[in-house]
């Protein structure tokens, strides 16, 4: 093949600064999260999931399984296309009409991933409002990221959560420009929250838009699983909601909910949603399931539990003296320091102890705040984090790591 040095040369670099990544093969066995069992060329063995972003094990549900089972007995595999070429089916209008409601918008948009909504749609938002201003965290996800580069729109970074550095950065610029500010709910690396109501608070002052990625909160917080801007009381104070349907809920997918006119012009206007295969009406059938029912008492049951056990795990590493970052959500990050251990405290996590939890290394986080990230579901058990605790102990003591006192 033509120019395959350069291919090898960039694959050399990935190899040098240990970024090549190796994906395990789980085999999930429906009904049995967290435990699953991996293959290994030379056999396989049961391992328990620490570091699924299913936070609530919704991806297997009975009810959300059954869904999809009655879509695809009805309407078989595929969507057959566009929604501009082969149409929708019920399953994608009941979906934006139950997120619609769900978020407390007028409308909502369905797309095929949560990345490729925030693409789709902030890379559109600069040609609808072409002399926007974008004002970005400086922890957003790469599909906010992307998007906004797409945009065209002249951005602003601002420092990770700082309100001083936001208003700073919104004073310096013409007060009649249009301005929107892109921040998360949830930081899934740290599992800080977004402070919502002083950017709110902000907006309104400097008439700025606002775009709020809750992909790491819708099904977890609220009292119908809306997300953090429900439980805090503010959604109607964010213009623009993103989520997705392949962490909490369980499937796959992503969204908008907003406006009906915003609704309507990123429908008909965004490459990202026009030109490519709508949603398979399987995983509209499950998502729409699996966000009917976290809207029920069962609903808030499993995120009343699902808050329990983050807690206790977090309480049962600073009983062991194991450095817990300060996270104040359902993510549980444990910082190792170094990529080398964190790499090799997994590895051994996985091959000794069937402990599947992976390595988070740069350049997903900062070089020097190498973690691994655990995320709790209702279905960890005391058991399983007891084993944890001692099969962390253990490794930790072989790989020279330090220990609170
Ligand atoms: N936003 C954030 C903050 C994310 O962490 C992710 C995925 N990790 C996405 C968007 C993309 O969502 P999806 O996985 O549904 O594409």
């Amino acid at each position: 093949m033509k120019h395959l040095k350069a291919f090898e040369d960039a694959l050399g670099e990935i190899h040098g600064e240990g970024r090549y990544r190796v994906f395990i093969d789980l085999h999930r066995h429906r009904g049995r999260f967290p435990k699953a069992t991996a293959r290994f060329e030379d056999g396989e063995r049961e391992v328990t999931i620490w570091c699924s972003n299913d936070y609530l094990g919704m991806g297997q549900d009975d009810d959300v399984a059954n869904a999809m089972h009655e879509a695809i007995d009805s309407f078989g595999a595929g969507s057959g296309g566009t929604r501009n070429i082969s149409g929708t089916t019920r399953y994608h209008v009941e979906l934006e009409k139950e997120l619609a409601d769900l978020h407390g918008k007028e409308g909502a948009l369905l797309f095929t991933s949560g990345y490729v909504s925030n693409e789709a749609t902030l890379s559109t938002l600069g040609r609808i409002l072409p002399d926007v201003i974008i004002y970005s965290d400086s922890l957003n996800h790469a599909s906010m990221i992307e998007g906004i580069r797409r945009s065209g729109a002249e951005r602003r970074i601002f420092k990770h959560n700082d309100i001083d550095h936001l208003r700073a950065l919104l004073e310096l610029d013409d007060p009649a420009r249009p301005k929107l500010i892109a921040f998360e709910s949830v930081y899934s690396m740290d599992g800080d929250f977004g402070r919502m109501e002083e950017i709110c608070d902000l907006a309104d002052e400097f008439n700025a838009l606002t775009y709020l990625d809750e992909v790491h909160a819708v099904g977890l917080y609220g009292k119908n699983g809306a997300g953090v801007a429900e439980m805090l009381g503010l959604a109607d104070r964010i213009d623009i909601i993103e989520g997705t349907l392949g962490k909490a809920y369980g499937v796959m997918g992503g969204y908008i909910a907003s406006h009906t006119t915003v609704i309507d012009s990123i429908r008909s206007m965004a490459s990202g949603f026009i030109f490519t295969t709508s949603t398979c009406p399987v995983m509209a059938a499950g998502a729409l399931a699996s966000v009917a029912k976290l809207r029920t008492d069962e609903g808030r049951r499993l995120r009343a539990d699902h808050q329990s056990k983050a807690a206790l795990l977090k309480q049962k590493f600073m009983d062991a003296g194991l450095p817990v970052m300060p996270s104040p959500s359902h993510i549980v990050p444990l910082l190792v320091g170094d990529p080398e251990r964190c790499k090799a405290l997994s590895d051994t996590l996985l091959f000794d102890f069937g402990i599947y939890v992976q390595p988070i290394n740069y350049p997903t986080v900062p070089r020097g705040t190498e973690r691994l990230r655990f995320t709790p579901s209702p279905v960890h058990d005391e058991v399983m984090m007891d084993e944890l605790v001692a099969a962390i102990l253990a490794v930790w003591k072989q790989l020279g790591l330090e220990q609170a006192a």
